[in-house]
């Protein structure tokens, strides 16, 4: 029987330890990524809200300057409908007629052409009355179109305003009978929305654009003047024209990096106005601080892995050792048989297990004959090899898992059989006398080792004494001495045998 001591509990693994330590790094992870996550939500919540309330302010601005020239060239078209309007001087006509004209900001010519495109009156002196401006495309595009709506064109540059790039704001002008009878132009520097735009500070990547709902671009701050791109292909912007107002984040087609769009339509007016951000510029704290604290969590838990993976090292050598002693307690260091610890330890289970077995256990005491004058002879190192034989011969014969040899002490030794009824037992310890002597001699020529056994069999009930029943063994050892020695007497406990 292996002599090991078994915990009632079972033991804390280095597996378990490193198996529950990573979880907890699991869950640490995931609250951290997790946190981190909420961060990044809050921070793009934040900058979609500034956006949008840029967005708000410049489609207010947009609004009044664009209804402020659209109030002038109503202005200019009901004057110019007085029938008695020939009547006054020409100074006074264009006064009347361009008296609102003359409030618009940064302003690049008023102008009204007739059904064909020819020019009747300007608020600038360089253009000529009669001169034709029919390709304008204010001019196509109101006489094309049978409704009465504000156009805006696509930003051109012009003579008049030096180079500047303009967009024009037109009427159409129609006849009590619907008819088309000519066009209100006002022309408009793109420059006063860039100057506009310039007062607000995004940061480096971000650009505030105002695109006609065609797709055409009017202005892109920063960007270059007179830019008209067309962005009706783009699908950024159709997502925008579809959406009417709110914000989204999607990957720019023009730059290729992820940009924050926030955008609204301006009033009823065919304009889009879109504040973008660079998502890089947005979260650059933000992931700042992710790898920060990303780094220094990733440390922790691998110290605290590595930490735990050598608490777990510890424990398997202190449990080891424990096993080594708790094996050793109960080891005979002569022979590395059992001890007499383990015999009695062995010996009460094994007496418990019958008494609720009912089957019978067997005890074979085996004592070496003369053994003092073997020592005595030969000296203790000698007589302490014919132990160890002995003791190695005995274990040969334990030949069930739940049979044990240990040494009682001295030159004696005790074999506990469970299972086992008395033919069994002195069978067996007739095997054993007759094994040991025909064991060589320790010396050359030498005495040859014998010993005597004595079994007791016993079917063990409650009343039964474990005391008596070895007792029973020890006084058959002792017949088997008084008998001669090198023989076996074999005894039921309830009598002789
Ligand atoms: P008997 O046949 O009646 O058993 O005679 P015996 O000499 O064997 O019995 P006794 O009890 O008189 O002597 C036992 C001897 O065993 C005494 C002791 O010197 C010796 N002995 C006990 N333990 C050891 C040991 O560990 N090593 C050695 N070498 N001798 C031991
Ligand atoms: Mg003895
Ligand atoms: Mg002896």
């Amino acid at each position: 029987m292996a002599i090991t001591h078994h915990s009632s509990k079972p033991p804390i693994t280095q597996g378990w330890l490193l198996i529950a330590m990573t979880a907890c790094v699991i869950a640490i992870l995931s609250i951290n990524a997790f946190l981190l996550m909420r961060e990044h939500r809050s921070v793009e919540l934040a900058a979609i809200r500034t956006s949008l309330n840029i967005v708000r302010l410049i489609d207010r601005d947009v609004q009044n300057t664009v209804e402020q020239y659209d109030s002038a060239l109503s202005a200019l078209i009901r004057v110019s409908k007085r029938g008695d309007l020939s009547n006054l001087s020409q100074p006074l006509k264009q006064m009347l007629m361009f008296d609102k004209a003359e409030e618009t900001p940064d302003n690049g010519g008023f102008f009204m052409l007739n059904a064909q495109g020819d020019l009747v009156v300007s608020s600038l002196a360089d253009y000529t009355p009669g001169k034709n401006y029919s390709h304008w495309q204010s001019f196509i595009e109101q006489r094309d179109s049978s409704g009465n709506d504000l156009f805006i064109s696509h930003p051109f540059p012009t003579e008049a305003t030096q180079g500047a790039c303009c967009i024009s704001f037109s009427r159409r002008i129609s006849g009590a009978d619907g008819s088309f009878q000519g066009v209100a132009i006002a022309q408009m520097k793109v420059e006063y929305f860039r100057s506009l735009f310039q007062k607000l500070d995004l940061g480096a990547n971000s650009t505030i654009s105002l695109i006609n709902t065609d797709g055409t671009l009017l202005i892109q701050q920063p960007g270059r003047d007179n830019a008209r791109d067309d962005l009706s292909h783009d699908p950024i912007f159709n997502r925008l024209l579809k959406e009417h107002k709110g914000s989204f984040i999607a990957v720019s087609s023009k730059h290729g990096q992820e940009e924050l769009y926030s955008f609204s339509e301006v009033g009823k007016l065919p304009l889009v106005v879109v504040v973008s951000l660079a998502t890089e510029d947005v979260f650059a704290s933000w992931r700042r601080n992710a790898l920060l604290v990303g780094c220094v969590t990733l440390m922790l838990c691998i110290t605290l892995l590595g930490l735990t993976w050598l608490l777990g090292r510890e424990l398997q050598l202190r449990r080891k050792a424990e096993q080594t002693l708790e094996a050793m307690i109960r080891t005979d260091p002569l022979t590395e048989l059992a001890n007499r610890r383990k015999l009695d330890e062995t010996l009460t289970t094994e007496w418990l297990r019958a008494q609720r077995t009912r089957k019978p256990l067997s005890l074979i005491m085996i004592d070496v004959d003369h053994f003092k004058s073997f020592n005595d002879t030969y000296g203790h190192p000698y007589g302490d090899e014919a132990l160890r034989l002995v003791g190695k011969t005995l274990k040969t014969f334990v030949r069930r898992s739940t049979d044990l040899v240990a040494r009682y002490g001295g030159e004696e030794f005790a074999m506990v059989l469970p299972d086992t009824h008395a033919e069994g037992a002195a069978q067996l310890a007739e095997r054993i006398r007759h094994t040991i002597e025909q064991l060589p001699p320790i010396k050359p020529g030498g005495i040859p080792i014998t010993v005597s056994l004595g079994t007791c069999t016993q079917q063990v009930t409650a009343d039964d004494s474990q005391t008596r029943f070895l007792h029973c063994a020890d006084q058959a050892l002792y017949q088997a001495k008084k008998n001669g020695r090198n023989c076996v007497v074999s005894r039921n406990a309830a009598g002789d045998a």
